[in-house]
C-alpha cells in the first residue's frame, strides 16, 4: 500500500499573531511523519483564511512562497469557523487521501496527529480528538459546554463527548460527507452520521499561543442552536407534550372557575387568573420561539446557498 497523502486544514481568522508561532509547529509534525514513513512526502498544510481583515492572507502567501508544505485558500468574506472547514474540506477532499483539521492557535495538542495517522493506518475512517480535561477552558465556558453535550444527548443528537473539529477524516468518508447538503453545519454531530469505521484519540487542550478567542459567547450559543435543531426534532415534540399538559391544567382550570361562580367567590380572583394568563402566555411564546427556529432554518436551507465561496488561492496550490 502507497503512504497516504495527508492534508492538515487550518482555519484562521484574523490570527496575524498566531500563524506565525503556529505554522512552523504543524510543519515539523509533517516532516516528522514523513520521517517515520506513514504519510506521504508531498503532505501539506492547507490554510483556509475565513475572509480576515488583518494580515493573515498575507503570511500564508509568504509561507506557500518558502516552502510547498504550505497553501491557501481564501474565503470571499468572513463566514465562521465551520464554513471555513466545510471549504478546506471539500478542496482538499479530491487531492489526498487524509484530512486533518485543526484550529491555528495552538490551543490543541498537535503530536496527537501522529496518534491518530496511527488510527487510519489501523482501519479507521474517522478519529476524534477528544479533550481529556476542561482546565484551560473558564468556568462559564466549560460548564455551559458540559451542560450542551449532556442536553444534545438527552435531544437525540449524536455527538462524541469533548470532541470539537480536532479530527482526521479520510476520502472515503469526505466522499460519503460531500452528500449532505445542509447550510447551517454543525460538523461534530454530522461525521458521526456518516458513519464507517471511527475512534477516539485524547489530547490536552492548552491556552491560546496569543491573540484573542474569534469564539465570543454569541457565537458559540448559535452553534450549539444549529447543533440542536440541526440534529433533532425533539424540542418541537417536547412542545407537543407541554400542550397537552397545558390543556389538562386548563381543564381543572376551567373546572375550578365554574365551581367558584356557583359557590359566589368570583370577585377575589384576580392574582390567580394573572398568574395562569402570564405562565400561559409565557409558555406559548417560548412555543412560538422553538417553532420560528425550526422555520428559520427551512427559510435558509430552501435556498441552497453556497456554503463557501473561495476568492483566492495561493499560487502552488494546485502544485
Ligand atoms: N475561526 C474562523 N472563523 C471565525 C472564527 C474562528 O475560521 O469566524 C477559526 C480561528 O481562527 C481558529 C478556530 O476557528 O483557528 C477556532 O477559533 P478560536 O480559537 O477563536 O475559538 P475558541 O478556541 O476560543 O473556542
Ligand atoms: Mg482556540
Amino acid at each position: 500500500m502507497s503512504l497516504p497523502l495527508l492534508y492538515i486544514i487550518v482555519p484562521c481568522y484574523n490570527e496575524e499573531e498566531v500563524l506565525p508561532i503556529t505554522a512552523p509547529l504543524f510543519h515539523t509534525q509533517i516532516l516528522l511523519l514523513i520521517n517515520k514513513g506513514k504519510i506521504a512526502p508531498d503532505s501539506r498544510i492547507l490554510f483556509v483564511d475565513d475572509g480576515s481583515t488583518d494580515r493573515t492572507w498575507k503570511i500564508i502567501g509568504e509561507l506557500s512562497e518558502i516552502d510547498d508544505a504550505y497553501c491557501g485558500i481564501r474565503q470571499s468574506r468572513n463566514r465562521g469557523h465551520q464554513n471555513a472547514l466545510v471549504a478546506g474540506l471539500m478542496e482538499a477532499k479530491d487531492r489526498c487521501d487524509i484530512t486533518i483539521t485543526v484550529d491555528c492557535d495552538g490551543q490543541d495538542d498537535i503530536t496527537a496527529i501522529e496518534r491518530m495517522v496511527d488510527a487510519y493506518l489501523d482501519g479507521a475512517d474517522i478519529v476524534y480528538g477528544v479533550r481529556n480535561d476542561r482546565k484551560s477552558d473558564s468556568f462559564a465556558k466549560r460548564h455551559s459546554a458540559q451542560s450542551f453535550y449532556r442536553w444534545m444527548k438527552r435531544l437525540g443528537g449524536e455527538v462524541v463527548y469533548n470532541h470539537a473539529d480536532y479530527r482526521l477524516v479520510d476520502r472515503r468518508a469526505l466522499d460519503a460527507f460531500a452528500d449532505f447538503g445542509e447550510v447551517h453545519l454543525f460538523l461534530r454531530g454530522m461525521f458521526p452520521l456518516v458513519g464507517f469505521k471511527s475512534t477516539t484519540v485524547e489530547y490536552t487542550r492548552t491556552e491560546r499561543v496569543a491573540g484573542k478567542s474569534k469564539y465570543p459567547f454569541r457565537k458559540s450559543l448559535g452553534l450549539a442552536l444549529d447543533g440542536i435543531t440541526g440534529l433533532s426534532v425533539k424540542p418541537l415534540r417536547i412542545i407537543m407534550f407541554l400542550g397537552v399538559l397545558v390543556s389538562l391544567l386548563s381543564v381543572v382550570g376551567i373546572i375550578w372557575t365554574i365551581i367558584a361562580h356557583f359557590i359566589g367567590h368570583t370577585v377575589p380572583g384576580w392574582s390567580s387568573l394573572t398568574c395562569i394568563l402570564c405562565f400561559v402566555s409565557g409558555v406559548q411564546l417560548l412555543c412560538l420561539g422553538v417553532i420560528g427556529e425550526y422555520v428559520g432554518k427551512i427559510f435558509t436551507e430552501v435556498k441552497h446557498r453556497p456554503r463557501y465561496i473561495i476568492s483566492e488561492r495561493t499560487e502552488n496550490f494546485n502544485k
